[in-house]
């Protein structure tokens, strides 16, 4: 089984997961958002005091606040940053967004390392995550499915009683309807929901008491 745990960074207010096996130590960074020195020692006490083997940081889309902290991972672990191929635009924009919003995205240019497709199975230790495409906020944006545990990671697709944002390039409004009709609320009704932004919900809720859905 995973376990996890999450961090609130950068001036959106972005939450990072750490997602690990307890018994191999084998950890994934979904969307590594610390924007300063002080949020990267605060994601790297954890990963260290927990004695975490970091396997890949893992952007569920391009936006700044998601990808922000991609350099300093790498860097500090030699792992690869996974996306999906088509975040390419946003990550290219997002050297511009760092310095409009104050941040500092020390990248050279910072593209993914390694592409990720739907339906790709990421192993850590005896666990996995299904990578489920899930676009319309955003081009590439994917979701993480963690069948066993029963969580998915959604990034900015859902929020607990929300849906993302589609007036960013790249964005539209009837794709992530349907990403999320199609893809999320086909999964089952336990499943928690991790997001981008805010509390966990679960999938039940979000189809009974969301409104924008
Ligand atoms: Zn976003
Ligand atoms: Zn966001």
């Amino acid at each position: 089984m995973l376990k996890l745990d999450s961090f609130v960074f950068n001036p959106f207010s972005e939450n990072t997961y750490v997602v690990y096996d307890d018994d191999t130590k084998e950890c994934v960074i979904i969307d590594a958002g610390c924007s300063n020195i002080g949020e990267e020692n605060q994601l790297f006490g954890y990963i260290d005091s927990h004695r975490l083997k970091p396997l890949m940081v893992i952007s569920t889309h391009g936006h700044i606040d998601h990808i922000v902290g991609n350099p300093a991972v790498k860097r500090r672990y030699g792992i690869s940053v996974a996306a999906h191929p088509d975040v390419k635009d946003d990550f290219i924009r997002s050297r511009q967004h760092a310095v409009m919003f104050g941040m500092h995205f020390n990248g050279e240019s910072e593209l993914p390392d390694r592409n990720l497709k739907d339906g790709e199975i990421i192993k850590i230790g005896e666990s996995t995550l299904e990578v489920i495409c899930t676009p319309g906020h955003a081009e590439g944006s994917v979701s993480l499915y963690a069948q066993i545990e029963g969580w998915v990671f959604t990034g900015d697709a859902l929020f607990c009683r929300s849906i993302g944002r589609t007036d960013f390039a790249g964005g539209s409004y009837p794709t992530l309807i349907k990403s999320i009709k199609e893809r999320l609320f086909h999964l089952p009704d336990d499943t928690t929901v991790y997001s981008g932004h805010g509390e966990s919900t679960t999938i039940f809720d979000e189809q009974r008491y969301n409104m924008y859905l």
